[in-house]
């Protein structure tokens, strides 16, 4: 019998394949070509920009200062490049990646619409098998997954969503052809940082909205402004300084946290700060705040009702406006959303407020959602109901590694890591933003490069040592994971509901009462010690051959 499979291995045989082209894939395979090393990238998609090619729901934009975003691996870049907008939105983002792309000649290593189904170790050779979907298959030495935090979207799981007869679709599939607003009527599910975008960008637009809200987020203004071309040069000559104030800061972010403690400042000096932070665009509100804000519960207390009083003041409403408060959880502790205009959406006559507390959803029908309550007809349903956060990405693969153990299964009850890079069991698989890594926490492109260079320092080592494999030590994971449940328990994000805790009600066991430590919250330059202090004691915490 011809063995099809050695047939396809020799046929596609690479040292290093990385799975994604996103954020952190483009720059993983610059820096792998950069070496010379027999390496490519595989897509599912038929083009590269990760969540920026997915996501073209309108409103949708960075919520980093545009300029902290881009990479900063290269000064030729940071001088070619210009962004327009302060949170620059999502069709330049992507023209962004592209340019990267065009560059630095990175096309000719990507492989498109090449879908990886499944991933199989194969410990006498040394090699990874990949699957893909239409029946391609690859082998390589390293697989590198890129794959990103929040690339399986979750849609809701109600009773007759296929019967609905007008448009349905989650914010991450939004169409790329232009999807009709005007004179419609349109349902928004979900209120979190993309329903928040997308509310206040089409109220305006459509005949009705219809916001069916579960819980409330707390959001502050996005700030967003044009960026002149005076201030982008302004901009390119500091660049130097940006970065190193990024690299300083737990999230990644411009803005440096306030020192002078949150006890030491009467409520009035408290309030004038944080009266200045709310005009400040972007994180300013975390990342300029007062430490205690995000770990004490009576300091966490006092900026909620600060911020509801924000929140109260601009909607008219007031029995909408308290129900656009939160008060099942405090500032800060979820992820929080940045709005442009989100509150004041409220006060227009076509916007309504439909209290899924009060009134859950019962199913979908033909031309609408039934709550217990009430019927809502609708021709558009935009469903922004998020993500199963990091471990998503890698549960649509299926991957075995040793002795044919599933990662799925491994990870069930949450994910476990050496540092978000490796994980026991599966050698040879590196992960670039993978599990209880910073990313997760941080401004992103901050946290990846890091990620990208951690990862690149090692590959670097075992091809000078001669070292074919690498697998991560269950000791080394377990001190990873204390250190990262350590880290939640520190801090008020403990008490979180929402994807910081991994909590994804339309995810088998992923719902409340669950806590999945998905992410790593001791800050970058506390990650960025660590992770360096591995690689300078030659990586002897993992095991290599
Ligand atoms: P999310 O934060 O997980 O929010 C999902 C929303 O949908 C929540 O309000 C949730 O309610 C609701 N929901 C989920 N399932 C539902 C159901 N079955 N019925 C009713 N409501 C349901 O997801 P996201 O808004 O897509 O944001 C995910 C992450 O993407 C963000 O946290 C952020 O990291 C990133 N993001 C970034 C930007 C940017 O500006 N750069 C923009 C958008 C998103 P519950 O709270 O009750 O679960």
């Amino acid at each position: 019998m011809r063995d099809d499979r050695a047939v396809m291995s020799e046929a596609n045989h690479h040292d290093y394949i990385v799975v994604g082209a996103g954020v952190s894939g483009i720059y993983q395979i610059k820096r792998l070509a950069d070496l010379g090393l027999d390496a490519i990238l595989l897509e599912a998609d038929d083009d590269l920009g990760g969540t920026w090619y997915h996501n073209r729901y309108p409103g949708c934009r960075f919520d980093s200062e545009s300029y902290t975003y881009g990479y900063s691996f290269s000064k030729e870049l940071l001088e070619e490049w210009h962004w327009t907008e302060r949170f620059s939105p999502q069709p330049e983002n992507l023209r962004y990646l592209n340019f990267v792309a065009e560059k630095f000649d990175l096309r000719r290593h990507m492989r498109f619409e090449s879908r990886v189904d499944a991933m199989t170790w194969d410990e006498a050779s040394r090699t990874w098998r990949l699957d893909l979907e239409g029946g391609d298959a690859y082998t390589a030495r390293f697989v590198i997954t890129a794959l990103g935090p929040l690339s399986a979207p979750t849609p809701p799981r109600y009773e007759g969503m296929d019967e609905f007869e007008g448009d349905a679709f989650h914010t991450f599939h939004w169409p790329k052809e232009e999807v009709p607003l005007a004179g419609r009527r349109v349902g928004v599910i979900g209120t979190g940082a993309t329903g928040i975008q997308v509310i206040a960008e089409i109220a305006d637009k459509v005949d009705e909205l219809f916001v069916f809200q579960r819980r409330p987020n707390w959001s502050v203004p996005l700030g967003n402004s044009r960026i002149s071309d005076e201030e982008m040069a302004e901009i390119r000559e500091n660049y130097d300084e940006i970065f190193a104030k990024c690299k300083q800061t737990v999230g990644g972010f411009v803005h440096l946290p306030d020192r002078r403690g949150f006890h030491n400042l009467t409520p009035e000096e408290r309030k004038a700060h944080w009266d200045e932070l709310y005009a400040t665009p972007g994180f300013a509100v975390l990342a300029g705040n007062f430490a205690e804000v995000f770990l004490e519960e009576a300091a966490n207390q006092e900026m909620s009702d600060y911020i509801a009083e924000r929140i109260r003041a601009r909607v008219d409403d007031p029995e909408v406006a308290e129900k656009l408060i939160p008060k099942d959880h405090g500032f800060g502790i979820q992820r929080l959303p940045l709005e442009t205009n989100y509150f004041e959406a409220y006060n227009r006559d076509n916007v309504h407020l439909v209290d899924l507390s009060e009134a859950p959803i019962e199913r979908f029908t033909k031309t609408g959602i039934q709550t217990t309550a009430e019927h809502y007809e609708l021709d558009l349903i935009v469903l922004a109901t998020g993500f199963n956060i990091v471990v998503g990405s890698f549960d649509k693969i299926d991957i075995r590694g040793l002795d044919g153990v599933r990662l799925g299964d491994v990870w069930k009850d949450g994910p476990v890591t050496s540092y978000g890079f490796v994980t026991h069991g599966f050698p040879n698989l590196l992960m670039v933003a993978g599990p209880q890594s910073v990313s997760g926490s941080t401004n992103f492109p901050r946290a990846i490069e890091d990620g990208v260079d951690w990862v690149t320092g090692l590959v670097e080592h075992m091809e000078r040592e001669g070292l074919t494999r690498i697998e991560s030590r269950a000791d080394v994971e377990k001190a990873w994971h204390e250190e990262v449940v350590a880290s939640y328990e520190r801090m008020l994000v403990r008490n979180s509901k929402g994807w910081f805790g991994g909590y994804n009600s339309n995810v088998e066991g992923h719902g409340q009462g669950t806590f999945h430590y998905v992410a790593y919250f001791g800050g970058a330059p506390r990650y960025r010690k660590l992770i360096t202090k591995l690689a300078e004691e030659g990586y002897d915490d993992f095991d290599l051959a």
